[in-house]
């Protein structure tokens, strides 16, 4: 048996907020509850977006929830660096792996790059566009017709008409045919910056991650994350996938909901063990809603309480 690696892995677009407390408290259980390593990797990957102090305070966050981790951006390890940004060549390496295989292509259309963000992990609520394949079949000269116009392409992956299958710890088994949901995907956008897709998998794969546990907006991506695996020749971790937090307005959690940011919390005097405790409860890993230490809960931790449905939350609750 492999020694488990979970890992938690968010992108410095905001402030932590209690749906990223959620998903990084789950993958840490996990990963300590089986005596394994935490890693904390930093996925700033998209430079309009990503902002260092963001990522600082998440760090800060963690750590006040009383979470730790084996390595990570700041304490370093084996398999750093850690932020995505400082691991752009490791992507480059797998596209020139993937290009050596003929999966890779350049895309013009314009359309296409106001569609996708790739560089974000795709969240629920945002619709995921197929792309037809247009250009796929270009020949050089239209290639070439195209770049003398100026225009940069970004590229796509060749996906095969075939059906990704796996079995969530949580979700259970789940199915997508990569053509028919993603189409060919972009693995590098048209300035340079590679996409989450790919960089997620090369990062867990060179990581040693046995075990991803993360938000159910995920569980949509990972057939083609599987496909990559396959294609790079890596290992795949297993999966679960935790359900959403949400507001009462039924929207997942996000910078939309400041008043469930970790530092508005903090700043009405909520406990770090007040808001594990609330997660826990909801969790199903505790009866009452009540004060507790995260270490406390390492022991007794299990996924199999928790359901797959999104979960409500409210400031009232904590
Ligand atoms: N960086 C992604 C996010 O913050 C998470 C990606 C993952 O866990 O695979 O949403």
């Amino acid at each position: 048996m492999r020694q488990v690696r979970g890992r938690f892995a968010p992108s410095p677009s905001g402030e932590m907020h209690l749906g990223n407390a959620w998903t990084a408290l789950l993958a840490w259980l996990a990963a300590r509850h089986s005596g394994g390593e935490m890693i904390l990797r930093i996925e700033d990957l998209d430079p309009d977006r990503s902002r260092p102090e963001h990522a600082s305070q998440i760090i800060t966050d963690l750590r006040w929830l009383g979470l730790d981790w084996d390595e990570g951006p700041d304490i370093g390890g084996p398999y750093g660096p850690y932020t995505q940004d400082e691991r752009r060549h490791l992507y480059d390496k797998a596209i020139r792996k993937l290009t050596e295989q003929g999966l890779i292509y350049s895309c013009f259309c314009s359309r296409a790059q106001l569609h996708s963000s790739p560089t974000l992990a795709p969240h629920a609520g945002e619709t995921e566009w197929r792309y037809p394949g247009t250009c796929r079949l270009l020949t050089e000269q239209e290639r070439q017709a195209w770049l003398e116009q100026g225009r940069r392409p970004l590229r796509r992956i060749v996906v095969p008409n075939r059906t990704f299958s796996f079995v969530d710890h949580i979700q259970g088994a789940y199915q997508q045919n990569l053509q028919a949901v993603s189409g060919d995907f972009v693995v590098q956008r048209s300035d340079g910056v590679h996409a989450y897709q790919l960089a997620v998998v090369v990062d867990d794969a060179l990581m040693g991650v046995t075990q991803v546990v993360r938000g159910a907006d995920l569980l949509g991506s990972t057939p083609r994350q599987l496909f990559l695996y396959q294609v790079l020749e890596l290992t795949p971790p297993s999966f679960a996938h935790v359900p959403l937090l949400c507001g009462q307005d039924g929207q997942r959690l996000s910078k939309r909901h400041q008043a469930l940011s970790l530092t508005a919390l903090r700043q009405q005097g909520i406990s770090p063990e007040t808001i594990v405790g609330y997660l826990a409860w909801r969790a199903g890993l505790i009866k009452r809603n009540e004060a507790v230490a995260a270490r406390d809960l390492i022991a007794g931790f299990s996924l199999t309480l928790l359901g797959k449905d999104p979960i409500a939350v409210g400031t009232n609750e904590l």
